[in-house]
């Protein structure tokens, strides 16, 4: 029997990530899209819980919902699909998803949802600005599902796959989550009625150096994978801690 793929995204049904992202794996299984209606971006891993969600059918095995990549992820395999879906996938993103961003990305977030439900996920992002070609990206997340239906992954982990722009990609490395570095992120401006609004974000992409870390391979022309664990204990801190006298 045909494996079962679900697809997601959070810039939203009708971004052209989502399109080749779903062309791709149709050559590995049944695929089934549910996606964010609209782009939700940085939407992190929030649910929705205090209004109803609706449903809209855009095509055969499309759908969109008027909520977050957590919401589609959790009303697909827990409402709309029919079967339990072998295998979960978000993106391709616009924009990587490295180092902390991780914890803000939406992208990631599907996967972690995929993950928490017991679901073998990955998450896969371009790396680019103005640039979104997505060949390669779309290519090699074929290329891994299939091996992940092959291999499985290990318990309790997704994987954070960010895809150079560069159509020369030298391979792949397994990375750690890289440290962004933050700039001035806060624009502060007046508006036309003289009162004073922020604006976050926009500076350019910094990050520390640091060996074998997402950025330094996508820096390299590297596709990177981080493996996530969803269990965020940090364990190395025990001993530390256990020795604490509050
Ligand atoms: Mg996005």
């Amino acid at each position: 029997m045909k494996s079962l793929i679900l697809v997601s995204n959070d810039d939203g049904i009708h971004s052209e990530g989502i399109k080749a992202l779903a062309r791709a794996l149709k050559r590995v299984g049944d695929v089934f899209v549910v996606a964010p209606d609209r782009e939700r971006s940085a939407a992190s891993h929030s649910l929705t819980l205090h209004r109803p969600l609706r449903v809209e059918k855009h095509g055969p095995n499309v759908y969109a919902i008027d909520g977050t990549p957590t919401d589609c992820i959790n009303l697909a395999v827990n409402g709309i699909l029919k079967k339990r879906p072998d295998l979960v996938v978000s993106g391709i993103n616009k924009g990587g998803n490295l180092g902390d961003d991780v914890t803000y990305s939406g992208t990631v977030s599907a996967a972690m949802e995929g993950t928490l439900l017991g679901i073998p996920s990955f998450a896969i992002s371009l790396v680019s600005r103005d640039n979104f070609n997505f060949k390669i990206a779309a290519r090699f997340a074929a290329k891994l599902a299939r091996y992940i239906f092959k291999k499985g992954l290990p318990k309790d982990t997704l994987l954070n796959v960010n895809v150079p722009e560069d159509v020369n990609v030298k391979g792949y490395r397994i990375t750690k989550q890289g440290k962004r570095v933050y700039g001035d992120a806060v624009v502060e401006k007046i508006d036309p009625r003289g009162k004073k609004y922020y604006w976050i974000g926009g500076d350019i992409l910094r990050w520390e150096a640091g060996k074998d870390t997402d950025f330094e391979a996508t820096a390299n022309n590297f596709i990177s994978i981080t493996p996530v664990h969803l269990d965020m204990t940090n364990y190395a801190s025990f001993r530390e801690l256990h020795n604490w006298k509050i």
